[in-house]
């Protein structure tokens, strides 16, 4: 599922050829990926509409319009937003929407297992309460600090507090696992319970775990490509996500799974602590 590294990478690709540009026209394929409005209201909000920005926030990209609306996907598991060109169109047996451009651009959702979703927010208040979403760990304002008051007095496991979109935005399993392999913490241990010391080394190894996915364009394991359909590399540094039974690359262990709150939970239970 893509992640903050995944998504970013999507928005780098797609933001400097979409901005500025004015959508043509919408089609949509599967009603059940639009969200909080119909087809053909969605259509008729979007077209004519110019793209001032593409952000992102957590998982989502956020398309902010020249109306003060913005057009919200999430590609949940294994959506994608591939740019093609509009004349001809080439459709996949996935697409799901068709934006087309003034420009002759086109950007094709396409969504395998259709958990994605595109929603329309008349503005920022209806978005941000929509998707009621925490701090964003790449932000500044991430600190061990802020991540220290999100842990205190939380006796739930450290890992499902960092997989909870309203604390912390745009972790996921892979790099969940990943910054709790490298600041040495199980992922069971009870969020409240960590020391200042273990909460500064997370806090650290969050940022850089997501830093370093970002330079290598993101984790591809199965569909995830960016928006011109190139995978990510960072699928080869992953250092225990995915290894199990395979040598823990810091002591040499057999790196273990468990299944914690209905996920897999890869760890060295020999140097995480
Ligand atoms: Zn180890």
């Amino acid at each position: 599922m893509p992640e903050l590294p995944e998504v970013e990478t999507v928005r780098r690709s797609l933001a400097p050829r979409l901005t500025g540009d004015v959508i043509a026209s919408v089609e949509v394929f599967f009603d059940g990926c639009v969200e909080g409005s119909t087809p053909e209201e969605l259509a008729w909000r979007l077209e004519g509409r110019r793209i001032l920005e593409l952000v992102r926030r957590g998982k989502y990209l956020v398309f902010q319009l020249d109306d003060g609306a913005s057009l919200v996907i999430h590609l949940r598991m294994t959506g994608r937003l591939i740019l093609i060109p509009a004349d001809p169109v080439e459709l996949h047996p996935h697409t799901r929407v068709l934006f087309r451009f003034r420009s002759g651009k086109a950007l094709r959702f396409d969504d395998q297992r259709k958990f994605g979703r595109v929603m329309w927010f008349r503005n920022s208040t209806s978005l941000k309460r929509r998707l009621a979403l925490g701090v964003e760990p790449l932000d500044p304002a991430f600190t061990a600090a802020r991540l220290g008051a999100l842990v205190k007095g939380r006796k739930r496991p450290i890992k499902s507090l960092l997989l909870d979109q309203k604390l912390i935005a745009g972790l996921g399993n892979i790099y969940a696992d990943e910054a709790l392999f490298r600041a040495r913490l199980l992922p069971w241990r009870p969020a409240g319970e960590l020391s200042w010391q273990e909460v500064e080394a997370l806090c650290a190894a969050i940022r850089d775990v997501l830093a370093e996915g970002l330079k290598y364009k993101g984790t591809t394991l199965r569909d995830y490509v960016d928006g011109d359909g190139r995978t990510g590399m960072f699928q080869e540094r992953l250092q225990v996500y995915g290894r199990e039974g395979e040598p823990c690359p810091r002591c040499g262990g057999a790196v273990a799974r468990v299944v914690l709150g209905g996920r897999s939970s890869f760890h060295c239970p020999r140097c995480q602590v």
